[in-house]
Parts: C-alpha cells; structure tokens; sequence
C-alpha cells in the first residue's frame, strides 16, 4: 500500500478525500506505471504488506524520483509477513508476468526511512505462508553468514535471526496465534535483511529468484528447495569466495535439535551434494 490521492482498487479507480492514494492486491512491476507515480508527484510511500507490496514502494519512490527529479519520497515500510526483511534493505525485485522475468534493483536511496514492525500484524498469516517466508528468513541468515562480504556485525545479526527462525518458525507454523513466536520470527526477518544488506546473499538466491518465476513458485519456498544443496554458495569452489562448507556447517552444529545425516558421518563433513550439505540435516 502506498499514499498518493485516489483510493485504486484492483477493479478500478475511486476517488477518496485528501491527498492520499491506496493499491490494494496489486501485482508488482504490472499495475504500478511510471504515469501513476508522476501524475501524483507523492511526498510520502507508505508500503503495508508482504515483500512483494514494500518492494513495490520502495520501487515507486526510486523510479519517481530518478525521472522528475523531484526530492525523494520518505517511505514507510510496514511488514505484515515474517520475511524478506524488504523494510531495512536497500533491494527491490520486480516482477514481468509477461516476461516471465524477476528483476533486481539495487540502490542505496531505496532503503526505507522509518521501519515499522508490529509482529500483531502477521497473526492471521497463513500456516503455508508462515513456512514460506519464515524459511526465506533462514536462508537469507545462512546466505548472509557465508557471504565473502560477512563482517563482525552482519554474523552477529544473521546467527541470531537463525536462531530465533530454528526455534520460533515451527511454533508458529503450528499455532499462527503463539504471539511470541510471531513476534521472535519478525524479528528474525528484520535482523536477517541487515545482515544480508550489507553481506549480500548468494547463488541460492540468484537461482530461487528465476525459478520460483518460471515454476511460478513463492520465494521462501524456492529458497527452501534450493537451500540443501546451494547454502551460501559464491562463485564457483574458489576460496576467496566461496567458504559456505565451514560457515553453513557452523550454522548447522548450532542448531541442537538437527538430525545426524548419513552422509556427513561417512566423510566427517556434509552431504555429498557438496557446499552446504549438512543443511540436509536441519528439522524444522
Ligand atoms: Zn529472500
């Protein structure tokens, strides 16, 4: 949702008082035009919603003020799923239905101004949903750990957003009203998309991003599939940047409920999948 001076429905257009314009159950990259945004010239994007709506209006404050010129719009992101932590990113991904296509941008004046969390908000969300996105979390805490680009700081955030994901995600699979584990996932959500905002991910992403467009998949989901087998995963086997074997493996021996996995017993390592086999491991 995003404030500019009509009320826009998805079966057309109702004028509202004041200076304020709302799309609902909008599909991103379709509905939102450039026309829209510069013939209200916003000051304000308020994006209410799943990744999907606040991507769209970090979009829209980006797109409108790289082609008027104008000063950029302060956004107010406001997640209602436990996600892809979109509110503290600087990362927008747009989809063409038509194309078949998800496209990335990438740009430090996307990042919203005010982040609001309110885990309330996520009660009513889906137990698919809740698996869904709480599983982009996690891989978005992996990927961010085993990133070239990890500091000090971002794994402090992503292992403690992998925590709170292995411990609170299968409570509130199970029981959307268990508050406190809604509000543990939304936190999670928020500290994993500060951590991979500045690590950035890796190829699990790269790969869930086309997929889950092609096969019409939701992300956290593509993510999950893709996770076992790509965790963390850089640039080819390269040292320099590619170390997922010993970081996912750090993840993975802090969770003190995984399983042991018969292929990490006979080589002492992971999977024979290779990088990050030993996720094959975790139990949610
Ligand atoms: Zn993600």
């Amino acid at each position: 949702m995003w404030s500019c001076s009509r009320i826009c429905t998805e079966g057309g257009d109702r004028v509202a008082e004041g200076k304020q314009r709302i799309i609902q159950k909008f599909v991103p990259g379709k509905q939102v035009t450039l026309a829209h945004i510069l013939e209200f010239r916003p000051d304000t994007v308020i994006a209410l919603g799943g990744g999907s709506a606040i991507d769209t209006g970090k979009a829209i404050s980006f797109i409108y003020t790289k082609s008027s010129g104008a000063a950029k719009p302060r956004c107010i992101a406001i997640p209602t799923t436990s996600g892809t932590g979109s509110e503290v990113t600087s990362f927008s991904g747009l989809s063409d239905l038509e194309a078949g296509a998800k496209y990335p941008l990438v740009d430090d004046t996307m990042l919203p101004e005010i982040a609001m969390l309110d885990p309330a908000l996520t009660v009513t969300v889906p137990a698919h949903v809740t698996a869904d996105t709480g599983m982009d979390v996690l891989t978005h805490a992996v990927e961010a750990y085993a990133s070239p680009a990890a500091s000090d700081f971002t794994d402090t955030l992503a292992k403690k957003a992998f925590a709170l994901v292995l411990e609170y995600l299968p409570r509130a699979f199970r029981d959307g009203q268990d508050c406190e584990a809604r509000e543990k996932l939304h936190s999670a959500s928020c500290m994993a998309g500060m951590a991979f905002n500045n690590a950035t991910l890796g190829l699990c992403h790269g790969i869930a991003h086309a997929m889950g467009e092609l096969l019409h998949l939701p992300h956290g989901r593509s993510n999950a599939l893709l996770l076992p087998y790509r965790a963390g995963g850089g640039a080819g086997t390269h040292p320099t940047y590619y170390r997922a074997d010993d970081r996912s493996g750090d993840c993975s021996a802090a969770y003190p409920g995984r399983r042991a996995c018969p292929a990490e017993r006979e080589d002492g390592r992971g999977s024979q999948t290779g990088a990050g086999g030993s996720l094959h491991c975790w139990q949610l």
